[in-house]
Parts: structure tokens; C-alpha cells; sequence
């Protein structure tokens, strides 16, 4: 009797501990946060400012205000993106605990506020709210090697923070392309070149959900197929998007030192 309850109070207090702890900071360990993330932590996250107003694509200060090279040459077949965050520290390591690791914890304070930062743009201006929300194909063998796609997983969380449909199994890759990573945008095109499908008809107006937005090369195909098969405007929804121009180097490390990133549990 004693032994057994010695040993449910050991389990209240791990269950006690643990909810305590999953209340703190993934970042600072602080004990107030936000989905995960203290106030201090999330005002420092790399604001996407000043941006491309079509592809989102980080600008110089000096350019606030104006389009990209690439949008002026060759417009995107997306009416616009709104991605809040620049892919830089600590953002890209919260994405990659969360995309690589499984991590979900990482991944909740970005798309917690991603879903705000929409709600606010989608006031300001209704006309732009979509009548679904579709992710970024993945692979299914890809898919299988992670356990998950975090671009599905987003929009599903999207779609129920802006109470939106999300489009299913529409989209297939029709063979395996190999990784986008370390291709320029010409290598990520051609790399994609015939390797989408959709069935059926969709909505008029769609948001393409995405992590991260490298090139864009994955958005604009997947745009050019949602158009020509019926959609009039396609606006593309992502947690961040990396600075230009895109450097063919390795993917850095996702596990971060670890006095910066404690993992208590
Ligand atoms: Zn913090
Ligand atoms: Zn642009």
C-alpha cells in the first residue's frame, strides 16, 4: 500500500514536472511563454523585413518596398507570399529539430505565429483569404524516411487556427526527384520538371503551405499546375524563407550547441 503509493506520487510529481517544463522557453528555458517561446525569444526571431511583396524574398534596407530581380523578370505564377521569418539562427535550427528531429515543440511557437501573422494580413485584407489551404508535396519515400511531412502537418494546423478546408492527396510527385538541396534555381526547375500531378478540379483561389522557401521552384510548379488546371489566384503561405542568393553548400547542422539549446527532458 505504502510502496504504491510512494510510487503514485512519484508519477504525480514527474507529471507535474513535466507539465511545468513543457511550459518553458525552447529557447531560453524561461518559464513564461507564448506556445513555447518566451516574449524576449520571439521578438528576437529574424523579422522578414524588408521583403519581396511577390516572392517574400529577404531585401537589402535600401530596397523596402520593391519587387525582386526574379519577380521583375519573370513573374511568379503565386499572386503573393507571406512568410514571416528570415531562415536564419534560431529559426533554421527550430525548423530543423523540428523537420529532422521530429521534434514537434520547436517547430509550435513558428507556426503559432504564423497562423497569427496571417489572421492580422488576412483582416487587413479579406479579399485575399483563400478557399483552401494545399502543402508542398513531399515525396511518399521521402516521406516515409522522416515519418511525416512538416508541410502537410503546417497546413493542417493552419487550416484549423483559420478555420480553412485543406485540400488531401491532390498533389503526387510522379517520380522521386533528388533533394532540392544544394541546387541553384535552374537545377531545382528542371530537377521538378514533370514530376507533379493533381486530380481533380480546385478551388478558385488556393494557398500553397510550406516550412521553408529556398528558391521558390517547388511553389511555382505546384502554382503553374494549380492555374492551369482551373485555380485563378494562388498565394503561397511559409514559416521562412532564405536569403538570396542560394550557395551551394552543405546543410548546416540542426543540432545546435548545447548550452544554447538545453534539452531538459
Ligand atoms: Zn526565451
Ligand atoms: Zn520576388
Amino acid at each position: 500500500m505504502i510502496k504504491g503509493l510512494t510510487l503514485l506520487s512519484t508519477r504525480i510529481k514527474q507529471k507535474v514536472n513535466s507539465a511545468l517544463l513543457t511550459e518553458r522557453c525552447v529557447s531560453c528555458l524561461a518559464p513564461t511563454t507564448d506556445h513555447g517561446l518566451c516574449a524576449a525569444c520571439r521578438s528576437d526571431l529574424p523579422a522578414n523585413t524588408p521583403a519581396c511583396p511577390r516572392c517574400a524574398l529577404p531585401l537589402p534596407d535600401s530596397a523596402t518596398g520593391l519587387c525582386c530581380g526574379d519577380c521583375l523578370r519573370d513573374p511568379p505564377p503565386f499572386a503573393r507570399a507571406r512568410i514571416p521569418w528570415r531562415y536564419e539562427f534560431p529559426v533554421d535550427r527550430m525548423i530543423g529539430r523540428y523537420k529532422y528531429q521530429g521534434q514537434r515543440k520547436y517547430g509550435r511557437p513558428l507556426m503559432a505565429g504564423l497562423a497569427r501573422h496571417l489572421e492580422e494580413a488576412l483582416a487587413r485584407e479579406p479579399d485575399c483569404r483563400p478557399e483552401a489551404l494545399i502543402a508542398a508535396p513531399m515525396h511518399p519515400a521521402r516521406r516515409r524516411q522522416r515519418g511525416f511531412n512538416q508541410a502537410q502537418d503546417l497546413a493542417e494546423y493552419l487550416g484549423r487556427a483559420l478555420d480553412l478546408p485543406v485540400l488531401r492527396g491532390r498533389v503526387h510527385r510522379t517520380r522521386r526527384t533528388p533533394t532540392q538541396r544544394g541546387l541553384d534555381r535552374a537545377g531545382r526547375l528542371a530537377n521538378l520538371n514533370d514530376s507533379l500531378t493533381l486530380t481533380g478540379e480546385p478551388p478558385a483561389s488556393v494557398a500553397i503551405v510550406d516550412d521553408v522557401v529556398t528558391t521558390g521552384a517547388t511553389a511555382r510548379a505546384l502554382a503553374s499546375l494549380l492555374k492551369s488546371a482551373g485555380t485563378q489566384r494562388v498565394e503561397l503561405w511559409a514559416l521562412a524563407r532564405t536569403p538570396a542568393p542560394v550557395s551551394p553548400r552543405p546543410h548546416p547542422a540542426v543540432t545546435p550547441p548545447a548550452e544554447q539549446w538545453p534539452d531538459w527532458r
